[in-house]
């Protein structure tokens, strides 16, 4: 009976315990709820101008994404200059890295792939700013071919978008699971649109619970330049208000590491992202009553 009372309380010690441990080695430190990181894609001149201010009125942390792509070296009413990314880097924002053409990363592209992000690191550098350890993939175009390139350049995570998912055309998507998306293709939990009003950008941070983290990629505010993914100053404005009264945390993407362990990779990338599109779409000819499965 003793040995029975002690085996008890043994069994419901390591239950606690087990609660308090991270749930899988990528993760360093327990999550907390309402996580959020910002993210700021293509060097827009409103990043400057409009968000910078806000984010400090706030004290809310931000990865700005960099290229040079587009017409950055000779549009600087649409584009930030190098002075101006240089500020935000002193006023303790994170410069990402974007690769220097905006390149498409595919099979064929990526042998470019080096000298695209070393250009980045290098006119970092001239500026002051330490060279990115994070990434975000242009135009959200994406091969694991691009991993060890990645990792050879320092870089520890890298941005994805909502897709493959969700479709690109409405900015949604599921948040970052440690563990199991790779932390080169974190997952983008809202991609902001210009037809986004707050209960779409509720519901992408809303998914910051339970070990997951609610990555956010934003463009212009406005983006001058890429009306598509444009958003508004007075929705953007909104965004940030209600992370301030919903006491959410507000960090840059380098920040992860904190809690998440970069080296820890999960074996296959591709199966959290099949369950999430089967849980979106199940199967239709499972759905018979009494079939047996
Ligand atoms: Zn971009």
């Amino acid at each position: 009976m003793r040995f029975a009372v002690c085996a008890l309380l043994l069994t419901l010690a390591s239950a606690v315990a087990a609660d308090d441990l991270p749930a899988t080695p990528a993760v360093r430190k327990a999550i907390p709820d309402r996580l959020v990181v910002l993210t700021f894609d293509d060097s827009a001149k409103s990043h400057y101008t409009i968000v910078r201010p806000l984010l400090k009125q706030y004290g809310f942390g931000a990865t700005f994404f960099i290229t040079e792509g587009f017409d950055f070296p000779t549009n600087k009413k649409d584009y930030m200059t190098w002075d101006e990314i240089r500020e935000l880097h002193d006023d303790g924002f994170e410069i990402g890295n974007h690769t220097r053409d905006h390149l498409g990363i595919s099979d064929k592209t990526v042998g470019r792939l080096p000298e695209q992000l070393q250009a980045i690191a290098d006119n970092c550098r001239t500026h002051g700013i330490p060279a990115p350890v994070t990434f975000a993939w242009p135009g959200n175009a994406m091969t694991p071919a691009a991993f060890e390139t990645l990792k050879a350049h320092g870089i520890r995570f890298a941005r994805r978008g909502g897709a493959p998912e969700y479709p690109y055309d409405e900015g949604r998507g599921f948040a970052y699971e440690p563990g199991l998306d790779d932390p080169l293709m974190v997952p983008s939990a809202g991609d902001a649109r210009p037809k986004w009003t707050l209960p779409d950008f509720i519901r992408a941070v809303d998914q910051a619970r339970d070990g997951r983290i609610a990555v956010l990629q934003f463009h212009g505010v406005p983006d001058t330049a890429h009306n598509w993914v444009s958003s508004s100053q007075q929705n953007f404005e909104a965004y940030l208000k209600y992370l301030h009264v919903e006491r959410y945390r507000v960090i840059a993407l380098r920040d992860l590491q904190e809690f998440v362990d970069p080296e820890v990779a999960p074996a296959d990338y591709r199966r959290v992202i099949e369950s999430r599109r089967e849980a979106l779409n199940p199967p239709k000819t499972d759905t018979t009553p009494g079939k047996d499965r």
